[in-house]
């Protein structure tokens, strides 16, 4: 297969076995029966940095009702509360992918004109309720076009967490050319490959993002359609992403910093970093089947926190179904009641739950474990972060 961004060849560099569609939590019986599993396998290109996955699934089966909502995570909210300040003297900024209006909020409240695209018609819904203007739509070229129809050209495009989602990253850049005002800023923000890799996060991986770049992806994918990249800089959410600032002009002058970075990872970046991330995710998924089937001998009694993507990809992966972990609790109400894609253990609202019954919770969702320890005060309760697996 040819690599999409720069011609190159694709190779095969990890192997995930067979998953469900991660963001797909079925219902009952029957939606348990007809869900669908697929190969998902890692593809890299070595010229461009770029991985890719084998297949792509269509975007409208995967986004139209969405379950993800980004004001649930207290962290998120803060990061776009502070990206806010950073636009404070922006004329007009389109954020692409808005989900309910994280960073248009606090965008309204410092009285810079904003406006929102998102494809999920459920969640757009939920901001167009709070007066956070959001297009509900994917973002391509018909988009670009309605709304240069109606508004002017903005100064600043920002696309959080969105650009992975896409199938087709020339034509993604290509749209934000043609909509971004000339000489534009495009703050595009994006979880790093290499981090994904640095971390053993082999959960990143799912069907919901096709794409994994890195600096040099990102620095080629602006090239082509006649940007720049200028900037680079690490934040935290999502467990280490990067925020790339893009020019609306050609061939303008990179920061210290992004050189810096882009040698770094020219010199790390290669396939033996992908043999080095296959071994240790072997290992690490069989530590934990390991430790839940001994809990299980010990007759303890297991569940887990949280079913954020990285629990669909982790539990089918290891094969971790009901028999090791009985159920899950998640907070978020468009997920209880249901069942968690492909392994199929039943999820379940806190509220429910008689914590002192319980023994072990393993904390998919780590990010919000001093929240669930605030909530849980009964303290036989052991918890443990799955992968790496270690006691939190
Ligand atoms: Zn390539």
């Amino acid at each position: 297969m040819k690599c999409k961004i720069c011609n190159g060849i694709l190779k095969e560099v990890i192997n995930l076995d067979k998953q469900a569609l991660a963001n797909k939590y079925p219902k009952n019986k029957l939606e348990i029966k007809k869900e669908k599993k697929f190969l998902l396998k890692v593809l890299f290109c070595i010229n461009c940095r770029t991985a890719k996955l084998n297949k792509i699934i269509s975007r409208k089966l995967m986004f139209e009702n969405y379950f993800y909502l980004s004001s649930v995570n207290e962290g998120l909210v803060d990061h776009f509360k502070k990206l806010s300040h950073k636009l404070k003297n922006r004329k007009f900024v389109i954020d692409i992918g808005s989900n309910d209006g994280i960073l248009l909020k606090p965008l309204k409240k410092l009285k810079v004109n904003s406006l929102g695209v998102d494809p999920s018609k459920n969640v757009g819904d939920i901001a167009n309720k709070k007066g956070l203007k959001t297009l509900i739509g994917f973002f391509n070229l018909k988009l670009v076009k309605k709304i240069l129809k109606k508004f002017n050209k903005p100064d600043t495009i920002v696309a959080s967490s969105v650009m992975t989602h896409s199938n087709n990253p020339k034509e993604f850049m290509n749209n934000i050319k043609k909509l971004l005002e000339n000489n534009g800023t495009f703050i595009l923000e994006i979880e790093y490959l290499l981090n994904i890799l640095r971390k053993t996060q082999y959960e990143r991986f799912y069907f919901d993002r096709p794409y994994y770049y890195s600096i040099r992806s990102i620095d080629l994918l602006a090239n082509a359609v006649g940007m720049s990249l200028i900037h680079v800089e690490n934040i935290r959410v999502h467990g280490g992403s990067l925020r790339f600032i893009i020019k609306n002009v050609k061939n303008a002058n990179k920061t210290k910093q992004c050189k810096k970075l882009l040698n770094l990872e020219n010199k790390i970046l290669n396939f033996k970093y992908f043999e080095n991330f296959n071994l240790k995710i072997s290992q690490e998924s069989k530590k934990l089947v390991n430790n839940l089937i001994k809990f299980k001998n010990e007759k303890k009694k297991v569940i887990a926190y949280g079913a954020p993507a990285r629990l669909s990809t982790i539990t089918n992966f290891a094969k971790i179904n009901n028999n090791l972990i009985e159920f899950i609790i998640d907070d978020n109400p468009l997920k209880q009641n249901r069942y968690s894609p492909g392994q199929n253990i039943f999820i379940r609202s806190k509220k429910s739950i008689n914590f002192k019954k319980i023994d072990i919770v393993i904390v998919f969702a780590y990010e919000y474990f001093k929240y669930l320890k605030k909530n849980i005060k009964v303290k036989k309760i052991k918890f443990f972060k799955p992968i790496p697996f270690k006691k939190l």
